[in-house]
């Protein structure tokens, strides 16, 4: 038998790396496997390269609002794709080169393959068994998509080819709506493509707040074409391997040259010999992990990131990855505590959900406060004034709980409200910190006067007390 390694990590994407640089501080007896390429889905066809793209697409969208400031021109300005998706890629390049300087180092310890469990402590890769004390699954997840559609071949992209495509034609279709098709279907859509969006349910972008969602939905259907509601199929518009895509849902049909399919992500866990642990997998084939360990069971293996399909974030990913590092050099695991919920799309205006969301709340209890940014001053003046704020708060005490939003700067104020959420704070303490003036977050104040009037009133030397001026000016 080999001799059993300490700690063996399947997955190099963000929580394995995160896992393997807590390890790599506790022992020197580990090994970190790869299926397919190295670098991270983050690096090489997630975050990063979506969001080159998005900056793209919100620099070239911005010329709509040059004539209002006075400026003329931004008819002559063209967005040349194929060097908006050349940038992409260079860029991606060097983030994905960044990623891999942490596992060039390791030599033999990296092995490059598909592990599969044989049992605890037990695994297999390239044909050769491997014993370890402690195993770390993050094999991350995948784009879903449907069976019946791969037919379609080069017809139908996901985030895993769009980025890699020399050009996009003219006609595309965004199928689901979730952060990544709606930052995608957005960017696109402003870089001059003809967009057509199917979502299967009425919500967006992981909203649950009613009135934040109407708002975002209507603020996209500005920009392209979103047919909410509308369950979509695909099927080839004629028979040349280069043809269209007709997509049909129950009252819309459109065709279409390429579809973008966003339909969300599946743990990487087929095939992975989890049935092989001898306990009990939920129907998805998921075993139960406590998210405070990540340990799965009371068996000393542990499962991270995306794979563990409980948040499927960045943050999180690391999070995870750096408590099962630690906790599968351990004797026995230490509970860690988790930071406030914060979820973010970058669309413009930003959506964001910070601390409990819309749908946790209990309805019969939960104050929530609001502001809308049409007449927000700093928002006016910066052509950005669209878009809703709405925060919930415990009634009596005024702590705050949660926010869900659709506004300008969203990614700034949701950062602001989880740290707020996260230290129990209140609407009086936030009213206590300074608020500059102008600036976006006067309008995150706003929404917190709007909740201190549902509240006991402060005492008279608080400055929490201090009210709006309700002039667009000064607010
Ligand atoms: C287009 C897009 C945009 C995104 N934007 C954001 C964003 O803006 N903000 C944010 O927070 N999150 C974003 N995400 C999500 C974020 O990228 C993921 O949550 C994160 O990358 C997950 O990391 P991971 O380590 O779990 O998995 P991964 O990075 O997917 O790594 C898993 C690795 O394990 C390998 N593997 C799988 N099976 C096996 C096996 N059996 N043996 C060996 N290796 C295996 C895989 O090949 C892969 O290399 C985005 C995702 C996408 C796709």
């Amino acid at each position: 038998m080999n001799k059993p390694l300490d700690v063996v990590i399947i997955g190099a994407g963000t929580a394995g790396l995160a896992a393997l640089r807590e390890v790599k501080k506790r022992t020197t007896n580990f090994a970190i496997i790869n299926d397919g390429p190295w670098g991270t889905i983050c690096a090489r066809v997630g975050c990063m390269p979506s969001k080159a793209l998005v900056e793209a697409a919100k620099a070239f969208h911005r010329r709509i609002t040059f004539e209002e400031f006075g400026i003329h021109g931004a008819n002559a300005l063209a967005a040349d794709m194929p060097a908006v998706l050349k940038r992409v890629r260079k860029l991606r390049d060097g983030f994905v080169a960044s990623t891999l300087k942490m596992t060039e180092v390791l030599g033999k310890q990296a092995i490059s393959g598909r592990a599969r469990l044989l049992g605890v402590g037990r695994l297999e890769v390239n044909g050769r068994e491997l014993h370890a004390r402690n195993i770390i699954i993050a094999t991350g997840s995948r784009p879903v998509v449907p069976a019946s559609w791969r037919a379609l071949g080069e017809r139908i992209l996901t985030t895993d080819t769009l980025f890699e495509q020399e050009n996009l034609p003219t006609n595309m279709a965004v199928i689901g709506l979730g952060a990544i098709g709606v930052e995608m279907a957005q960017a696109l859509s402003r870089l001059g493509l003809n967009v057509t969006a199917f979502n299967e349910s009425n919500t967006i972008a992981g909203l649950h707040d009613p009135k934040v969602n109407e708002v975002a939905t209507e603020l996209l259907k500005q920009e392209f074409t979103l047919y909410g509601g509308e369950k979509a199929d695909l099927a080839a518009a004629d028979a040349g391997a280069n043809g269209g895509v007709r997509v049909r849902s129950k009252t819309k049909e459109v065709v279409v040259d390429r579809v973008l399919v966003s339909l969300g992500r599946r743990p990487n866990i087929d095939d992975l010999g989890l049935e092989t642990l001898g306990i009990e997998l939920d129907t998805q084939g998921l075993p139960p992990v406590d998210p405070h360990t990540m340990q799965v069971a009371d068996l000393p293996i542990f499962m991270t990131g995306d794979a563990n399909k409980r948040k499927a974030l960045l943050h999180e990913a690391a999070d995870d990855g750096h408590i099962a590092g630690i906790n599968a050099t351990r004797a026995t695991p230490v509970r860690f505590e988790r930071r406030a919920p914060l979820a973010i799309v970058f669309s413009e205006p930003g959506i964001a959900i910070a601390g409990s969301n819309y749908e946790s709340l209990d309805p019969g209890t939960a104050l929530t406060g609001e502001v809308r940014f049409e007449r927000q001053g700093r928002a006016r003046a910066a052509q950005r004034n669209k878009g809703i704020l709405r925060l919930y708060a415990q009634p009596v005490t005024g702590r705050l709980v949660g926010c869900e939003m659709c506004a300008p700067g969203a990614e700034h104020m949701a950062h602001l409200l989880a740290l707020a959420i996260g230290r129990s704070l209140t609407v009086h303490d936030m009213l206590r910190l300074p608020f500059y003036h102008p600036v976006m977050e006067e309008g995150l104040r706003t929404a917190l006067r709007d909740l201190a009037a549902q509240l006991p009133h402060c005492n008279e030397s608080d400055l929490a007390g201090c009210e709006a001026f309700h002039a667009e000016a000064l607010d």
